[in-house]
C-alpha cells in the first residue's frame, strides 16, 4: 500500500487556515495522514486501518494469528481482570508508591503468581494467545503515550 500523505495544515495571506481532512486510526485514535479512497470500503463504511499505526500494527499480525488484545486503560483493567479469572489464571491490580501523592496507587495489572507473573501498565497490550497464554507487549518508545 502506497504511503500516506500528510499535508500540513496552511495559514492564507487573509488569516484563515487550509487543512487536509486527517484519517485517524481506529484503534488508538493516532493521526495516520489525509483521508483517501482506502479510508471507505464499496459501502460506505469506515475500513480498519489499524495495520498503518506503528502502535496498533504489531497487535492486527498478533490478530491474524488467533490472538485476542486489550490497550490496558483504568477504564478496561475491570474487564480484562475478568477476562484472565475465567482462564482460571490469578489477575489483580498492580501497585506502586506515588511519592508524589504519598499513597500506592494501582498501576496496571499483574497477572499470575510467582515468578511466571508478568505485569501490564496501563497503556501497555495485554495479549491472549489462542493456547491460552498471557503476554504484555509495550507500545513502540516512538509513539508512548
Ligand atoms: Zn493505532
Amino acid at each position: 500500500m502506497n504511503p500516506r500523505i500528510n499535508t500540513p495544515d496552511r495559514t492564507n495571506p487573509d488569516g484563515s487556515t487550509t487543512i487536509t481532512m486527517k484519517r485517524c486510526c481506529n484503534g488508538c485514535g493516532r493521526k495516520l495522514g489525509d483521508v483517501d479512497n482506502r479510508d471507505v470500503d464499496d459501502r460506505g463504511n469506515l475500513t480498519d486501518v489499524r495495520g498503518e499505526c506503528p502502535f496498533c500494527a504489531p497487535i492486527v499480525a498478533l490478530e491474524m494469528t488467533g490472538c485476542r488484545a486489550w490497550w490496558l486503560t483504568r477504564r478496561n483493567i475491570g474487564a480484562v481482570d475478568d477476562t484472565v479469572d475465567r482462564d482460571g489464571i490469578y489477575a489483580k491490580g498492580y501497585f506502586e508508591w506515588d511519592s508524589d501523592n504519598g499513597k500506592t496507587v494501582c498501576v496496571g495489572l499483574r497477572i499470575g503468581t510467582g515468578e511466571a507473573r508478568i505485569v501490564a501498565r496501563y497503556g501497555d497490550w495485554v495479549v491472549r494467545h489462542p493456547d491460552r497464554t498471557w503476554t504484555v507487549h509495550k507500545p513502540p518508545a516512538e509513539v508512548t503515550t
